[in-house]
């Protein structure tokens, strides 16, 4: 279920519950009320009809015969001046002994004792009829009476005619005197039935509000509609952002609308995906440098400090691969190891420095002589080795040649008057050897045999 249905049907279901708890609460309150008004007002009424009704003939019995008590309060009623339509009720509700006739049982002229045979008891309320409906223009009040000896005269649908009081009946029950003597007792208990007109004022309030609850139910549908398309519509735009900050695109910017909890998360959101863009742009430049500084770091790891040259580690990995693809390809592959000829006497002659001197630029003839594909390197003190790809031997040794010419004929005198250098070489291109290093270490003896048969020359086989 989305959170624009919950959101919606929150507010429906609160909206309902507090209209449904005001106007229960006002009808059932309203209701009450009305009834104890119109139950006070119909008590009081009945009991100053019947203390007037008692007074005329001097008792109930001996009423009977004269006239019934619901023809005396007509009477009475026309003489005020308001006279309600007549009475529609049975004999057991009628108010007031009746006249005579079949239908109507009750008191009659001579029947003194209109209740139960003596002893009997009260019957049980659970026993007791349901109240009869009152028919149109019937009074409003069914109220209890009984004799001085509280047996009971009208039982308004509660006791029947005869039976004895109840003590919690008695308790309540208003005497009503005809001289000093008590002539009957009210009990404000019984039946109060509301009029056709009540119950009309009563539909009509229970109208009224099952309209209030129509409304606001509309009204919760409405607001739940306009508030959850706002709420839903703020949402998905963090959504999307937080969907494209997943796919790549850090920095993201949702519009920030009000200063509720939802803008605060907006908000909260920018500032976080700033700061995330910012990191990251960070950690990037962070990586760059990291991997430029390692790669210094290798470069510096397979070069000499002094000759700026590659050093012996680099060279061994790389003779190895040279040798390898020769043989794979039966390409020809020349090993050179070169070595300054009484390199011991420069520096013990000249210094120290002035034998630095003359490796840098030794190193520097070299280097500058490769080709691209070719390998050169320190091998350590003043020994320095090549490995010709693609090259045969005659070249390779044509080549040294070269490369000891141009060490003998540089102009050293610059660097010192009487400084003069030579180196002797040793060339090996036979792959037979079965390994780089064999082959340099090949190269290794005819560069002995150079030393040994006078220096500042290229031995090759
Ligand atoms: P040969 O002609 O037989 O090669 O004699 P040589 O004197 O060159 O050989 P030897 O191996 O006896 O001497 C090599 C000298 O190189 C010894 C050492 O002091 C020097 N040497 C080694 N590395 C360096 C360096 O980096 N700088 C300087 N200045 N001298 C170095
Ligand atoms: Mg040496
Ligand atoms: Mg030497």
């Amino acid at each position: 279920m989305s959170l624009r249905t919950k959101f919606m049907l929150a507010l429906l279901l609160t909206g309902l519950a507090a209209v449904a708890m005001v106007g229960g609460l006002a009808y059932v309150g309203m209701t009450k009320k009305v009834d104890v008004i119109r139950r006070q007002h119909a008590a009081d009424t009945f009991y100053e009809g019947m203390s007037a009704y008692l007074q005329k003939y001097g008792s109930w019995q001996a009423a009977g015969g004269q006239e019934g008590f619901d023809e005396f309060m007509h009477s009475r009623r026309d003489a005020q001046g308001s006279r309600p339509p007549p009475p529609e009720q049975d004999g057991e509700d009628r108010q007031g002994p009746p006249q005579g006739g079949e239908d109507r049982p009750g008191p009659r002229p001579g029947e003194d004792r209109p209740g139960p045979p003596q002893g009997e008891e009260p019957a049980r309320r659970d026993d007791r009829p349901p109240p009869p409906r009152r028919g149109n223009g019937e009074p409003p009040y069914h109220f209890i009476v009984a004799d001085q000896d509280y047996r009971v005269l009208l039982g308004a649908g509660v006791y029947r005619r005869g039976e004895l009081l109840p003590e919690s009946a008695r308790k309540d029950a208003r005497a009503v005197k005809v001289g000093d003597r008590v002539a009957a007792y009210i009990s404000p208990e019984g039946i109060f039935t509301p009029s056709k007109q009540e119950m009309q004022y009563m539909d009509a309030m229970r109208e009224a509000l099952l309209a209030g609850v129509t409304g606001a139910a509309a009204l919760a549908v409405l607001l739940g509609v306009l508030l959850s398309r706002g709420l839903s519509r703020k949402l998905s735009h963090l959504t999307d952002a937080v969907r494209a900050m997943h796919g790549g695109s850090l920095l993201q910017r949702v519009p920030v609308e009000g200063k509720d909890e939802v803008a605060a998360l907006a908000s909260a959101f920018n500032d976080m995906s700033e700061q995330l863009a910012h990191s990251h742009e960070e950690l990037k430049a962070t990586h760059q440098t990291i991997l430029a500084q390692a790669e210094q770091m290798r470069e510096l790891s397979v070069r000499d400090a002094l000759t700026k040259l590659h050093n012996r580690r680099h060279f061994d990995e790389h003779a190895t691969t040279l040798f390898s693809h020769a043989v794979r390809h039966k390409r020809p592959l020349s090993m050179v190891i070169g070595d300054i000829d009484f390199f011991k006497r420069i520096n013990d002659q000249f210094s120290h420095a002035t034998g630095d001197a003359v490796l840098r630029q030794v190193g520097e003839i070299l280097r500058s002589h490769m080709r691209l594909s070719d390998l050169v390197a320190r091998y350590g003190g003043e020994e320095f080795v090549i490995a010709f790809p693609e090259t045969e031997l005659p070249q390779a040794a044509a080549l040294c040649d070269k490369l000891r010419n141009l060490i003998e004929g540089f102009p050293w005198h610059e660097v010192h008057p009487d400084l003069k250098v030579t180196m002797s070489m040793g060339v090996y291109a036979d792959l037979a050897a079965g390994t780089a290093e064999a082959m340099l270490q090949k190269a290794d003896a005819l560069l002995y045999r150079a030393k040994q048969t006078g220096r500042n020359r290229v031995c090759f086989a």
